[in-house]
């Protein structure tokens, strides 16, 4: 069976102990490649080799760390198949989706980030007569990233791109659950003549390896993105060692549909945002809201919609769905299922796996699953499942739509449907959300901040922000 390795200071390694974990295949659910159960040795010699490289890395003109981050982004597109078909296979994700999202992404925001870098002008304050400040952004050192699952290549290389761009040297590490074009990223970056060090790459598990990260004190920033709770552990961790901090984490995104829509584009849109990726992305509208007018007419288009959507082996390619990315997450999916049938909902469709012909009867399917009759407030309204499970609710006005998006922890993401402009204006004002669509959804410009507020995180991703976080700002002043 195939064991991938770490990459530390430009070469593939084992870890220091020797000890691996298993990797499953969510379409079979067979365990088809071990991976490095990595711990703090790894990190320590990891971060040795960072502090090593920082002095030639940072110090390259920030045209040619574009170049070399331009050479990793090619890297990737001449092995295109094999990184979609990785990520497909690791991940349980459509074959489609990884070429037409995943992957394709990742590339760019390698792109973006190698030009936006030269686009990143210091500021400066001219006082007059007296003198003129003027801001320095100076890379941090050597700093963490840590990514999820769900989007594996896309996330990784959201974080590291900027880091690196910014004169960063970087431990990054990937999802246990999917490491595997993370693995493959270090043979590009090998061959794309990126100094040994820079880029560090460690597999293992989030409360070992990553652990290790977070508290390693040579580490000074940590970009994060995962569950809350996860990123609350790592805030307490990192606090008292003031480590600058990045935490994107879970959402309970509203999609909020008023009756003067657009309705056959919103019934379009809302399908792929109820459960793109297995519904498996933070920004999904896991809460769907219809105004009482349309709500017999949205729930029987809907559901009819939904009960006919195929979900298959991921390289299938009339799958709208694959499968989950692992069994305990399966499993947490269908006992919010049960959850909701005990606090009153009825479910209209699936809620229940799909299973497969062999060699996929072992894999982790699921119907995609419409649940209606639950109060706002319940614990399945509430709480992030992260899976292909929607509840719709009827609402009246535009107070008490407001009062029940707005009730949940989080505040991530928002998608409003309506063709009345004011009104459109004032929700998206209103709403707890870092990012709202307007009769869209998952429409990314990679130069607007990313990002949640409340429990959906701390700090912004994307554009200038990302260069913000990675970079350290020293103001001058000079006198006249
Ligand atoms: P997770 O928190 O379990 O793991 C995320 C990463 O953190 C993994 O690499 C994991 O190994 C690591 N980790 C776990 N415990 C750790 C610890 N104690 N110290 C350091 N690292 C640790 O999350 P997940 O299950 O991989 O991903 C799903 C979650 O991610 C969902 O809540 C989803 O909403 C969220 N997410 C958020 C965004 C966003 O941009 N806001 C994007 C994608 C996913």
């Amino acid at each position: 069976m195939e064991k991938l390795s770490n990459f530390i200071d430009g070469a593939s390694v084992p870890p220091v102990d020797g000890n691996y974990i298993d990797n499953y295949e969510p379409a079979t659910g067979m365990v088809y490649s071990l991976i490095p159960n990595s711990n703090e040795k790894d990190v320590n010699n990891a971060v040795a080799a960072a502090k090593k490289a920082f002095p030639v890395w940072s110090s390259l003109s920030i045209e040619e760390r574009g170049r070399c981050l331009m050479r990793v982004a090619d890297g990737i597109r001449r092995r295109m198949d094999e990184f979609v078909a990785a990520e497909s296979r690791d991940n349980g994700k459509p074959l489609s989706l990884a070429a037409h999202v995943d992957i394709p992404r990742a590339i760019s925001n390698f792109e973006f980030f190698a030009t936006g870098i030269q686009h990143f002008a210091s500021e400066s304050h001219y006082m007059e007569g007296v003198g003129v400040n003027y801001t320095l952004r100076k890379p941090i050192g050597i700093v963490g990233c840590i990514s999820p699952w769900n989007l594996p290549l896309y996330l990784f290389s959201w974080k590291i791109a900027p880091a690196l761009a910014a004169g960063n040297c970087v431990i990054a590490k990937p999802s246990e659950v999917t490491p595997y074009t993370a693995y493959l990223l270090s043979e590009i970056i090998k061959e794309s003549g990126m100094p040994d060090g820079v880029l560090n790459i460690l597999h293992g598990l989030g409360g070992t390896v990553g652990d290790a990260i977070v508290k390693h004190p040579q580490i000074k920033a940590i970009s994060f993105t995962g569950g809350t709770s996860t990123g609350e552990y790592i805030a307490r961790t990192a606090a008292p060692m003031f480590k600058k901090l990045s935490l994107e984490l879970g959402g309970k995104n509203p999609n909020i549909i008023f009756a003067d829509c657009d309705f056959d584009e919103m019934l379009k849109v809302t399908l792929r945002s109820s459960f793109a990726n297995q519904g498996q992305i933070c920004l999904c509208g896991s809460r769907i809201f219809i105004e009482r007018p349309i709500y017999e007419k949205f729930k029987a288009a809907f559901v009819d919609k939904v009960s006919k959507m195929k979900v298959s082996f991921p390289s299938d390619p009339d799958a709208r769905m694959g499968a989950l990315v692992s069994k305990p997450h399966l499993e947490k999916v269908l006992s919010y299922v049960e959850l909701a049938k005990q606090e009153g909902g009825t479910v209209l469709t699936g809620g229940e796996k799909e299973t497969l012909a062999a060699p996929y009867s072992n894999g982790y399917y699921l119907r995609p699953t419409v649940i209606e009759g639950l109060a706002y407030d319940c614990r399945t309204n509430q709480e992030e499942i992260f899976g292909p499970v929607v509840t719709i609710t009827p609402f009246d006005t535009e107070e008490e739509v407001l009062m029940m998006a707005n009730s949940v922890k989080y505040g991530l993401s928002a998608t409003l449907w309506t063709s009345n402009l004011q009104r459109a204006h004032r929700v998206a004002d209103k709403v707890d959300a870092g990012i709202v669509w307007i009769n869209e959804w998952l429409v990314r410009d990679l130069r607007t901040p990313f990002g949640g507020v409340k429990a959906s995180g701390v700090g912004r991703e994307g554009g200038w922000e990302a260069l913000r976080f990675f970079t350290e700002p020293k103001n001058v002043f000079i006198r006249y």
